[in-house]
């Protein structure tokens, strides 16, 4: 008998709430009823939060102070646009509510009928740019491996904290940074917890929320996010995805271009003394238009790669400290078993792990879960064979990158191997950087000779160590470059010997990787030692690198 009572309740509930809901559809008085022009000028003065645009000829308005308005509605399409330039979220009603949708409706109304606060539902609120505002509670310790890009926000945090007294004594401080680097590797975490260690507002969009149907949107949702962060006092502001909006200018997409130069406007408008730090993340730098990474906009640039060994058991480790892992559980090992995982790959791996365990409920995270999450991992993940090495590319791409480096030292005095990786870049491949010398008046014959054996050096290295089977399709960048030098040699600066600039450069070319062979070939011990020492560690730096050449190869320093 009871239960027939109870279940009588959720009928007498929406009774209640059909009946509420068409009380307070009624009461039009809740609306102050002002004119067309009223309605736009408030629109203007940034008054307005939203506009419902109703089938009954009006349009209601919602205020950012909380009073309501209904204006007429011009039902024209400029109307809307109008509206969405001067930042009023709007939304077309009625033309295709669902039943569904509108009991939704209904139960909304009740709640602002109860005196909910009236900008929480998101169904009726088309989410703006998705602008979150709260101090996040993320530190700088929340933050493994990425040191460089962690030393760098650490200097702005006194400035967002700060801000006058930087002014005072006139230092100039980065305006913005770009964040780069794959998928999973930190960026937004950084951005976050550069607010949260500061204490500051952190004002999160993404580039898609900035490309919109209608041409104008997008540059003035740039503005409105800005200008809350002036009134906030100030913060940090990520913009996420940025290629969304600063693809290099090709396609000549007027919605992009004008949001991005709004971005632009406002980077070099905005002064020191307004205490904002503007973040940007992409996947890959060289797709975006120059105009953002000039000085003055995004002038800072810094990668944020895929961890190595060492910084894979600093993230494990990180995401271990509130997780009851059980005594068999080797991180050391699980870092070395994890190439080219990203920090999110890491920290999704040990939640699968712990969401095993939780189920079996024996109070500890065993072994077992753990590897069961690796395959779990590994099968979701984009590039599946994260991890796996079937082909030894591993081992491949160790050679490859030590004889570049090995060569380097060799033959470029002037150049110096700072830091080595055999882990995917979003840059490419290539774990060492080669810049060629620029600055010097001229170059001679014999530098030129060098560069290309230099940059020969990777596919050298394949071809000596494993076959000519094993040559891979790694090395093409380092042809095209060495081809180029190899033809400018021959054509413009006659450094060829027959004169026939084909042939010339054909010969050159061919010069270069005979000769970046035959000294692989002739230092190989140090070279294996190099490639060995990079299996292990993925990553090298500058000082470990100069103490393998000093034990392997001590004469045949070129200084
Ligand atoms: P991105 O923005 O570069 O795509 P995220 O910052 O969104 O990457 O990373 C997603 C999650 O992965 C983070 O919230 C964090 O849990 C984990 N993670 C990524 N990198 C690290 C890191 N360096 N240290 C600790 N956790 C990390
Ligand atoms: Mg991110
Ligand atoms: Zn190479």
């Amino acid at each position: 008998m009871k239960k027939r009572i109870w279940m009588a309740v959720p009928v007498v509930a929406m009774m209640a709430v059909l009946c509420l809901t068409g009380i307070y559809q009624s009461r039009q008085h809740a609306f102050a009823q002002i004119s067309f022009n009223d309605m736009m000028a408030a629109a203007e003065r940034g008054e307005i939060d939203e506009a419902v645009i109703g089938k009954n000829g009006r349009v209601r308005l919602y205020f950012e102070d909380g009073k309501r308005a209904e204006a007429p509605n011009p039902n024209h399409d400029e109307f809307v646009l109008s509206l969405l330039k001067l930042d009023v979220n709007v939304t077309e009603k009625g033309t295709r509510a669902t039943v569904g949708e509108g009991l939704i409706f209904s139960l909304i109304l009740l709640g602002v009928f109860l005196g909910w606060r009236q900008k929480s539902p998101g169904l009726i609120r088309p989410e703006k740019g998705s602008v979150q505002t709260a101090v996040p509670d993320l530190r700088f310790c929340d933050v493994a491996a990425n040191q460089e890009a962690v030393d760098c926000m650490r200097e702005l945090v006194h400035f967002l904290k700060e801000p006058e007294r930087f002014v005072k004594y006139g230092a100039r401080l980065p305006r913005g940074i770009m964040l780069y680097g794959p998928p999973g590797t930190g960026k937004t975490l950084l951005a976050k917890a550069l607010a949260g260690e500061a204490g500051t507002s952190f004002f999160s969009v993404n580039g898609s929320d900035f490309v919109q149907v209608y041409v104008g949107v997008g540059a003035s949702r740039v503005r409105d996010i800005f200008r809350k962060a002036r009134k906030a006092g100030g913060g940090v502001i990520f913009i996420d995805e940025i290629d969304a909006i600063g693809k290099r200018r090709d396609s000549g997409n007027d919605e992009r271009e004008q949001t991005l130069n709004a971005l632009l406007t406002e980077m070099s408008g905005f002064s020191p003394a307004d205490g904002i730090v503007v973040l940007a993340a992409t996947n890959r730098l060289d797709t975006l238009d120059e105009a953002l990474l000039r000085a003055g906009r995004f002038d800072r640039h810094i990668e944020v790669g895929l961890p190595d060994q060492a910084e894979r058991l600093k993230i494990l480790e990180v995401h271990a400290r509130n997780k009851p892992m059980a005594e068999d559980v080797c991180l050391v090992h699980l870092a070395a078993e994890t190439t080219a995982f990203s920090g999110a790959q890491l920290e999704s791996l040990l939640n699968e792990a712990a969401i095993t365990a939780a189920q079996r409920g024996e109070g500890h995270i065993l072994q077992k879960d753990v590897e069961a999450a690796y395959l779990k991992v590994l099968v979701g993940s984009e590039k599946s064979r994260a991890g796996e090495d079937p082909y030894g590319e591993k081992k491949i791409t160790a050679y490859h990158e030590a004889g570049h480096a090995l060569l380097m030292h060799l033959l470029l005095p002037g150049q110096k191997v700072t830091r080595l990786s055999i882990l995917p870049s979003t840059r490419g491949a290539a774990g060492y950087t080669l810049s060629l010398p620029e600055e010097t008046l001229f170059q001679t014959r014999k530098q030129l000779m060098h560069t290309m054996i230099t940059l020969m050096g990777g596919r050298a290295a394949e071809k000596t160590v494993f076959g000519e089977d094993m040559m891979t399709t790694g090395a093409a960048g380092d042809i095209r470059r060495t081809r180029a030098i190899a033809r400018r040699m021959a054509e413009e600066w006659e450094m060829g010997v027959s004169g026939d600039v084909q042939r010339d450069a054909k010969a050159l070319f061919d010069e270069a990787g005979q000769r970046a062979e035959d000294m692989l070939k002739a230092n190989r011990n140090a070279l294996d030692e190099l490639a060995q020492a990079l299996m292990l560690q993925e990553t090298m730096d500058g000082k470990t690198f100069l103490q393998i050449m000093e034990k392997t190869c001590p004469d045949t320093i070129n200084a």
